[in-house]
């Protein structure tokens, strides 16, 4: 079909008008033709199949079941009561359950007689159920018409409100077909539907909306996610292959001294081969002529400053500052510390840039880092001001990039006229194919592999009541001279009162570990960055056994001898937050514990939540179920990096099409980088650029 045609604005469409038009534009942000066919179903009824008892699956979907009513009773609940039958067939039992027309319900239903139940199912205790059915009687269902399955298309209350039902949607699109005969021009090549062995656009398009079969519908279903996809990863690579044609970077060709003199020195480890293999990557990237924009992804604990460190050894190697950039001032002090600890004998110069830095001492380092007699800066956000200027910056490491935005990341770019190399260190354990989704203009480097001899962490889960014997863990442990962190979450809306939480709690942990025999630290956001630095330096350096502390300690704070994680109020963390305070222990020798305490008040995610933590201590398993929990929208650090708003396919669902979707994009512009040969491919894509309200993915 024309494409101009699908481009018409929607108020044309017989049947919607400016009023409809209005509405549909607002609530679902359909503005043309093109948009409304694109609005797929959420879910089908299929009243064209009877499931038996022991098919149903746990999907809220709505099903037909052919069985028999064998008994009926009223249960009382908090208010009132409800009505539940048992419900059975040759293969196993549910119930019905009414909660309004009880009386009416129980006097027509017929014991032990043939029904067709009709309704969402409902997965409770152990067994199906399913609240005010639609019910026939199996004798007079065989005589009626047999429906096939029905679309049940997004929709909000203000559609509803307005008069845009589901079947009125329903009849616009069938109006858009017939004004449109249905024929759609073809967007994937012959060459992919047949290797995929796809159905043709046309007929998936008709079938997504009007299913004559359940094997249609799926087939419309993955050729439509495919090409979605598809599409999305072709505009990615092209996008970042664009990029490092037009980005010249500073090429660093010399793999030097002060590199190999450290390698071969200093280095107080044998790196992990995850480890070597990052830095080879990393080391093919700056020796290219194209600048560098680099993701390294490593679980908290593997080593990833190692990596930062002597990618910065490359830059100076080559005559080129480096700067490294932490998001709060206890990670940029002790990567400050460890850092310098690590270059001591080596006449590397470097200094620490934060707020608290005192005017007199900037200046002087602005000054240095401007006539080149600063190797390495190291800082917190006061890097970005316009006041730091570089002699020659030829290498930006962002660490924790989670809790730096986008825009902070391009600013710092513009330090130069070229752009230097930038490596981005999260730990966030984002799935591979999800990153290369989501960051879409990054190169993604991940270290799989902890250093050797750490023994994974116990983690085990205790309720508030059980408090005495966690403490007396916790003194056996102290006894031992270890030292425990105790975490208080710190969520914005009601600060107040989580300050009160804490300082409860400060309070109560001193009662039971009283002075002298034991120190505490406290470090919370509203104290002094000075001060909060005086209490973090007494626990590194082990004057005190106990830090008592908000999620500040969250990042990337290393202390070894630290080997007992509390976690307070553990429900009210996110998987990746747990995760990641979990990392601050099991990095000495020594065997490690993370206690997850709680109240008895669990919702069924927190308790998923916790059961996750219990069960595994890797990373990227726990980042799969908090992405099932959450959607990937929600993954921490993703929100500001382009949302992906998928049409049809689920990028957790279907990561496996994704990856498919990714090999194949790849394929055709490495073979044909212009998609001259190509023409379908390279006309659907150009309509997909150019009328970017309608595949608007990537922001
Ligand atoms: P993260 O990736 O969480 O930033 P770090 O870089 O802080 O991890 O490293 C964690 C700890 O592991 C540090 O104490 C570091 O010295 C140590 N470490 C890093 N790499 C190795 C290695 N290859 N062998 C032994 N210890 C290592
Ligand atoms: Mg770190």
């Amino acid at each position: 079909m024309n494409t101009n045609v699908l481009q018409t604005p929607i108020a044309y469409l017989k049947g919607v008008g400016p009023n409809r038009a209005e509405t549909l534009k607002t609530e679902l942000g359909i503005h043309t033709y093109q948009d409304l066919i694109n609005l797929f179903p959420n879910r089908y009824i299929d009243k064209t199949q009877y499931y038996k008892i022991n098919q149903l699956q746990r999907n809220s979907a709505d099903v037909q079941v052919i069985g028999k009513i064998t008994h009926i009773k009223s249960v009382a609940q908090k208010k009132g009561q409800r009505l539940v039958a048992r419900f059975v067939d040759e293969t196993g039992e549910m119930e019905l359950v009414w909660f309004r027309g009880q009386k009416w319900i129980r006097e027509n239903l017929k014991l032990n007689t043939p029904y067709v139940i009709f309704g969402k199912t409902n997965w409770y205790s152990g067994i199906f159920s399913m609240p005010h059915p639609e019910m026939e009687l199996l004798s007079e269902h065989q005589g009626g018409l047999k429906v096939s399955m029905q679309p049940v298309y997004p929709s909000t209350e203000k559609l509803g409100n307005t008069g845009i039902t589901n079947r009125t949607t329903n009849k616009l699109i069938q109006q858009l077909f017939m004004e449109t005969k249905g024929r759609f021009s073809e967007t994937l090549s012959p060459s992919l539907l047949k290797e995929l062995n796809l159905i043709s656009k046309s007929e998936a398009m008709f079938n997504i909306h009007f299913p004559k079969s359940q094997e249609l519908l799926a087939k419309s279903q993955y050729r439509l996610k495919f090409e979605e996809l598809f599409y999305i990863q072709l505009q990615l690579i092209a996008k970042n292959a664009q990029h490092k044609q037009k980005i010249k970077g500073f090429t660093f060709d010399q793999v030097g001294t002060r590199f190999n003199e450290f390698y071969s020195e200093y280095l107080p480890f044998e790196l992990t081969n995850a480890q070597k293999r990052v830095i080879k990557e990393i080391r093919a990237d700056l020796g290219s002529n194209a600048q560098m924009n680099r993701l390294l992804q490593g679980d908290v604990g593997s080593g990833k400053t190692i990596v930062a460190l002597m990618t910065m050894l490359l830059a100076i190697d080559n005559g080129y500052q480096a700067c490294l950039m932490a998001p709060t001032e206890i990670l940029a002090n002790q990567h400050y510390i460890g850092i310098k600890e690590l270059l001591k004998d080596m006449g590397i110069n470097i200094a620490l840039l934060t707020g608290s830095v005192k005017k007199s001492a900037r200046n002087i380092i602005h000054e240095q880092l401007e006539n080149g007699e600063l190797h390495i800066i190291i800082g917190t956000h006061a890097l970005l001001e316009d006041k730091v200027q570089y002699k020659n910056l030829g290498l930006a490491i962002i660490d924790e990039q989670h809790r730096f935005g986008v825009a902070q990341r391009s600013k710092l770019w513009h330090k130069n006229n070229i752009p230097p190399h930038i490596l981005v260190m999260t730990a966030t354990p984002i799935p591979r194919t999800l990153a290369m989704s989501l960051y879409g203009d990054l190169d993604i480097s991940v270290i799989d592999e902890l250093p050797p001899g750490r023994k994974p962490i116990k983690t085990v889960h205790r309720f508030d009541s059980n408090r005495l014997k966690v403490f007396q863990f916790v003194r056996d442990e102290i006894k031992k001279g270890r030292q425990v962190y105790v975490v208080y979450p710190l969520i914005q809306e009601s600060e107040a009162m989580d300050y009160k939480d804490l300082m409860d709690g400060y309070e109560s942990i001193a009662r039971d570990f009283p002075l002298p025999d034991y120190q505490i630290s406290i470090v919370h956001g509203q104290m002094k960055p000075a001060d909060k630095d005086y209490e973090m330096e007494r626990f590194v350096k082990g004057e005190t056994q106990i830090m008592v502390a908000t999620t500040v300690i969250e990042v990337g704070v290393n202390v070894p001898n630290a080997s007992v994680m509390i976690i307070e109020s553990a429900e009210r963390f996110g998987l990746s937050q747990l995760h990641q305070l979990r990392g601050r222990v099991g990095r000495g020798a020594d065997q490690s514990f993370c206690i997850l305490m709680t109240s008895h008040k669990l919702s069924a995610d927190s308790k998923t939540r916790l059961e996750t933590m219990v069960a595994t201590n890797d990373g990227f398993e726990i980042a799969e179920v908090d992405l099932k929990l959450r959607g990937p929208g929600d993954l921490m650090g993703t929100q500001q990096s382009g949302v992906l708003n998928l049409k049809i396919a689920d990028i957790i669902k279907d990561n496996d099409l994704l990856k498919m979707a990714r090999h194949y994009a790849q394929k055709f512009l490495k073979e044909d980088p212009y998609l001259s040969q190509n023409p379908v491919i390279k006309h659907a894509y150009e309509q997909l650029v150019k009328h970017k309200n309608i595949w608007n993915y990537i922001s």
